[in-house]
């Protein structure tokens, strides 16, 4: 006998704290437009920052010409080029390049790390040729896509607030990113100018609108999550100034934030005391690829001290914060074996766990459990997001064909994730009008979208 006390108790208390039946779900997809209005009425209502983009001209599929984007989320940074041919032609070609960003310029001042992304730049677009074209006497103009916490002042400036994700460059944080990189490319003597500033959900909402008109969300579920939308401009109380002339633009929503009415465990609490922002990206800590193996590692290191699930000692290992992570959740939900040999060999490479076959199974419980919630809570949100629209314009969006699309490593690579996901939007909107919404992956559309937002917004039009 291993058990000191049984685990059944623990496993059983977790899967009703982690339960999201259809009135939890229909909560929360309430509580998600509420907190969306709320955070259009006035910047600082609402967890949901609801931050303009600027971008008020989608992709159509007409556009020509050649267009550059350029990708700055983290320790890479990709250039991309591409040479559009509008309507019948589309993409007549790409092609790009990534580039790391050396340990020291994270550490350095911002002149040395926009001279060197204008460096690299630089390189890239001197190997333009073959199907590639600039027309005579015109400038390359670039779509930047920028994840970090910028605010936005028009389609190609934006502030940053601070640098996040190990960067710690100095100088930069008050500044528009679009001038210091436009005067780094200057300084290089490089003929290139930022047209457009995006977000990556914003990138990944253009990408996919240019191929299908029927997009009308975009959410990220990778490490972090995000999601954008299509508003009309007429239902944001806190643009001021001169509206735009076209009537619609894409909102950036930054849901990670979002935190009503989400069922948290002692497991999440205690996650969230010991992070970097205790109490803040809620949604975000339940929902996405960072936490996911976090969570589970929380309640298997419990079942461990209690039951002894791994035997008689607690392996060393699951006493590291992230030492199990979301692939290894994925990879042992995979394993459809009668004795669950894969869970035991990672279990036993990850964490230096030996298991029994009973163990194993509860392993692949609370990987279940875990990501069940992560999956329903995600389609819940995405339908917070399409009922405040519907709500707004009856028949827009339940009446007929409407497009969600996703990227993001979560989604892309956990297929048990991703069915929860669907599985919950169709069980709070009905079979009848869950036809209408197609949720589906659009890979890597953001760095082309930027590219296309370069395009609608260049200045040669
Ligand atoms: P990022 O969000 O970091 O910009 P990605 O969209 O590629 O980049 O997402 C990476 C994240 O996706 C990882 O941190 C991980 O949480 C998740 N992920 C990657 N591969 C898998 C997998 N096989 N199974 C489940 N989750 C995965």
């Amino acid at each position: 006998r291993s058990n000191v006390v049984s685990v059944a108790p623990i496993l059983t208390k977790l899967q009703k704290e982690c339960a999201t039946p259809l009135p939890v779900l229909r909560q929360v997809a309430d509580a998600m437009t509420a907190d969306m209005r709320a955070g259009l009425e006035a910047d600082g209502a609402s967890d949901l920052k609801m931050i303009l983009s600027y971008v008020d001209s989608l992709p159509s599929g007409n556009e020509k010409g050649l267009f550059y984007a350029l990708d700055l989320g983290g320790t890479n940074f990709r250039v991309l080029r591409v040479q559009l041919g509008g309507k019948e032609e589309r993409v007549v070609a790409t092609e790009f390049e990534q580039v790391s960003i050396p340990q020291e310029l994270m550490f350095g001042t911002s002149e040395e790390l926009f001279d060197f992304i204008a460096s690299g730049l630089a390189n890239f677009a001197q190997k333009e040729g073959g199907k590639f074209h600039l027309p005579h006497g015109r400038e390359r103009e670039i779509g930047f896509t920028f994840s970090f916490p910028v605010k936005q002042t028009s389609v190609d400036s934006g502030i940053l607030i601070k640098w996040t994700k190990g960067f710690a460059v100095s100088g930069t944080a008050g500044r528009d990113v679009v001038a210091c990189l436009n005067e780094a490319m200057k300084r290089r003597g490089l003929d290139m100018r930022v047209s457009a500033l995006v977000n990556d959900t914003v990138g990944t909402l253009a990408g996919a609108r240019y191929w299908d008109n029927d997009v009308m969300v975009a959410v990220i579920l990778g490490t972090g999550t995000n999601a954008c939308y299509v508003e009309r401009i007429d239902a944001i109380p806190k643009l001021q100034g001169p509206k735009s002339s076209s009537r619609r633009t894409i909102v950036n929503t930054e849901w990670g934030a979002f935190s009503t009415g989400i069922p948290l465990t002692e497991f999440d609490r205690e996650m969230d005391a010991a992070s970097i922002n205790p109490g803040e990206q809620i949604f975000e800590k339940t929902i996405s690829g960072m936490y996911l193996g976090e969570i589970a590692r929380r309640v298997l290191l419990k079942m461990a001290e209690e039951s002894a699930l791994f035997g008689k000692f607690v392996p060393e290992k699951l006493s590291t914060p992230f030492a199990l992570c979301t692939p290894d959740l994925c990879a042992m939900q995979q394993d459809n074996s009668d004795d669950l040999q894969s869970v035991g060999s990672i279990l036993c490479n990850v964490l230096g766990a030996e298991s029994s076959s009973s163990a194993r199974k509860i392993v692949v419980e609370v990987c279940d459990t875990i990501v069940k919630r992560g999956g329903r809570l995600a389609g819940a949100g995405i339908v917070g997001i399409l009922q405040k629209m519907e709500e707004d314009s009856k028949g827009l969006i339940f009446g007929k064909r409407t497009v969600v699309a996703m990227d993001g490593g979560l989604y892309e690579h956990y297929p048990q994730y991703r069915r929860y996901l669907q599985e919950a939007v169709t069980e709070i909107l009905g079979l009848e009008i869950s036809k209408n919404i197609v949720i589906e992956h659009s890979k890597d559309g953001s760095g082309i979208g930027a590219a296309l937002l370069a395009a609608t917004n260049s200045k040669y039009d």
